[in-house]
């Protein structure tokens, strides 16, 4: 089974995707947590990558593109995490699953407004030391979504792969929708 978790930062898409991989027992892929390990690796990649996150910028296409292509076709499947997050990405990850004649099974929609997730961002902000999550490049975060990544929803909404589940509430609340929407689309 493969799926993409997608919303905007502060959906809750890194913990529920987590736990979602765990109960199919299928990887989770998240090109963040990706990247910020290559972050504390100090590798090349790593030191590229972290001028753009420390702005709340994407990092360029092509690098995670590379980082993420070979991973995308093994296994039993996969739940993606905060990837693609670009039009451009969501064409290499087609181009990549059509050739090895594996479909996208669905794409899962986080609803969650936007004040909401400044709030839970501010808080997570609080919690970890995450050096994006300051207020100034969370707005930022905010509108590089609205601008670069919400298109990659209407790319998903025209080839009818888009599920919408409410991501208020309680963890386990939301991890119920989730696990239903995910059974009624496979
Ligand atoms: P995340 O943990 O998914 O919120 O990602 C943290 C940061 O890593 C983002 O704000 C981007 O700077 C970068 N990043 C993660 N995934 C991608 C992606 N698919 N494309 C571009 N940049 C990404």
């Amino acid at each position: 089974m493969r799926i993409v978790i997608f919303g905007p930062p502060g959906a809750g898409k890194g913990t529920q995707g987590v736990r979602l991989a765990e109960a199919l027992d299928i990887k989770h892929l998240a090109t963040g947590d990706m990247l910020r390990a290559e972050v504390a690796a100090g590798s090349e990649l790593g030191n590229l990558a972290k001028q753009y996150m420390d702005r709340g910028d994407l990092v360029p296409d092509d690098v995670i593109i590379g980082m993420i292509r070979s991973q995308l076709t093994g296994g039993d499947g996969m739940i993606l995490d905060g990837f693609p997050r670009t039009i451009a990405q969501a064409q290499a990850l087609d181009e990549a699953l059509d050739g090895a004649s594996l479909p996208l099974d669905s794409a899962v929609y986080f609803n969650v407004d936007r004040d909401e997730l400044v709030v839970r961002l501010l808080k997570r902000a609080s919690e970890l030391d995450r050096s994006d999550d300051t207020a100034e490049t969370i707005n930022h975060r905010m509108d590089v979504y609205e601008e670069q990544t919400a298109p990659v929803l209407d790319y998903y909404r025209s080839a009818g792969k888009v599920t919408e589940i409410d991501g208020t509430g309680t963890m386990d609340e939301v991890f119920q929708r989730l696990l239903q929407a995910v059974q009624e689309s496979s």
